[in-house]
């Protein structure tokens, strides 16, 4: 099995990836809180994490892997978003939980394992909120119950920093019941017209950062493999997490390996709403940009860079699969993928490197490895719906040419006269016309770009 390596945010290193249990390789990654579209800087996560967990389902088994990723559907953001639409704050979450569903599988990624709703695991973060106030990490003050980071010696070593660097970098909610200005909510009073549950502090909700605890304690126990997210939530929501589950589960070390991924531009430049450059991925889908489209622009920077989305990548993107799509579309095939693409993968997930092995394939010809390869990555291999390649009737005597050429090409290579094969071979390509080799040229068809010019320009 080839060795998987990672960078740790938390030992600021690429590691040996070795998982608690190879049996039960659990992974978490922190989900969206629903009350709107993801925008395009929300897939990069998804995508990255998707790429990890089609890894891991590959090295240790499919039902050997546990991923999950929440959904936040009680959070500030949401009941204001209620108060000024006048809708029901669970209509809102169905529906965006919806959107994000139908978003995110156009872009090709996998369901995880479990989706878990905070809503679904408040008397987990009840009692767990309990815990950490009698253990002496968390107290209550005016209705609230705040986490004090003085007690957690650990704190802020994920993301390096002191907690006096802390206070004085952040915009820190200042609240006159607060210990510390960095203490932090775990639960917070509701009123009447708030959504709200009955707790031993009074009728409230929990803060954002407990969910993750109490939902990947639940879901993936007090250590697991894997905890994901993009680094705008190291500080302070990863760091939170980390106060609170190692204080309320000090036998287990919660998550081992934390893995960040960098943020998203457009063109250049930062995507906000002032700039005019702020899209969803519903924006582009609607524009006729494909989901593949979108996931292998996203794949083509490693996750650890900035990635810059740009039109010309989107067009090159196109360009690209819909010549792959021309080379495999009538290849019949399901295996493993090109070993090489594996190990790119398993360099702290080289997807950059990945691609590069899929265009190495392509030059080579190799129908099968790139067929496998695509399908590993979630990218297009058949000529059909938006990758269908072309409508075009082959007309009789565009069909006895290229029978003829097969034919020759069949002969050349039964008299070893490569040279001659290879040169047929490669006419044939550049005139856009696509023919499975492997089945001695029996299954061939016309790409769009297909150029009468050309098949006659072949001698
Ligand atoms: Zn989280």
């Amino acid at each position: 099995m080839t060795e998987i390596r990672l960078h740790n945010t938390k030992t600021r290193r690429k590691e040996v990836f070795t998982p608690i249990d190879p049996r039960d390789v659990r992974m978490y990654v922190c989900g969206p809180t629903v009350y709107d579209r993801a925008h395009l800087g929300n897939a990069r996560p998804v995508l990255v994490f998707d790429v990890l967990y089609r890894l891991l389902r590959h090295a240790y088994g499919p039902e050997h892997v546990t991923y999950v990723r929440n959904f936040t559907d009680v959070d500030d953001k949401i009941i204001r978003r209620a108060e000024e639409t006048g809708r029901e704050i669970g209509a809102i979450t169905e529906e965006t939980i919806r959107w994000y569903h139908e978003d995110m599988e156009a872009l090709g990624t996998l369901r995880p394992d479990h989706e878990p709703r905070a809503t679904e695991y408040i008397p987990q973060m009840v009692a767990m909120i309990g815990d950490l106030i009698s253990k002496g990490h968390a107290y209550v003050a005016e209705g609230h119950v705040l986490f004090a980071v003085e007690s957690y010696a650990g704190y802020g070593a994920l993301s390096g920093r002191t907690v006096d660097d802390m206070i004085a970098g952040a915009r820190v909610e200042v609240a006159p019941y607060k210990r510390n200005p960095m203490d932090f909510v775990l639960w917070k009073p509701s009123s009447p017209d708030q959504p709200g549950w009955d707790s031993p502090w009074g009728r409230g909700r929990p803060g954002w950062h407990i969910e993750c605890s109490a939902m990947s304690y639940e879901l993936l126990g007090e250590s697991f493999d894997i905890h994901g997210g993009g680094n705008d939530l190291m500080f302070p929501h990863h760091e939170n997490e980390i106060a609170q589950s190692c204080c309320a589960h000090p036998e287990g070390d919660f998550a081992r390996v934390w893995l960040h991924n960098e943020m998203l531009q457009v063109e250049g430049k930062k995507m906000s709403k002032s700039l005019g450059n702020f899209f969803t991925v519903r924006d582009l889908l609607d524009q006729g940009v494909p989901g593949e489209v979108i996931r292998f622009v996203m794949l083509s920077t490693h996750y650890r860079k900035p990635m810059d989305w740009t039109a010309e990548k989107a067009k090159d993107a196109e360009r690209n699969l819909r010549k792959w799509v021309g080379i495999v579309h009538l290849k019949e095939t399901s295996g493993p993928p090109d070993p090489r693409l594996v190990e790119e993968l398993s360099n702290d997930l080289n997807t950059a490197g990945a691609i590069a092995v899929l265009h190495k394939l392509a030059s080579e010809q190799d129908c099968a490895g790139l067929k496998n390869s695509l399908e590993f990555l979630g990218l297009p291999t058949r000529s059909e719906g938006r990758w269908a390649l072309t409508s075009q009737r082959v007309p009789r005597e565009v069909g006895d040419q290229v029978r003829g050429l097969i034919e020759e090409w069949r002969q050349a290579r039964s008299e070893k006269n490569y040279q001659r094969a290879d040169k047929i071979r490669d006419g044939l390509g550049a005139a856009g016309i696509s023919v499975d080799y492997s089945t001695n040229g029996e299954n061939w068809g016309l790409t769009e770009y297909f150029d009468p010019a050309k098949l006659e320009a072949i001698q």
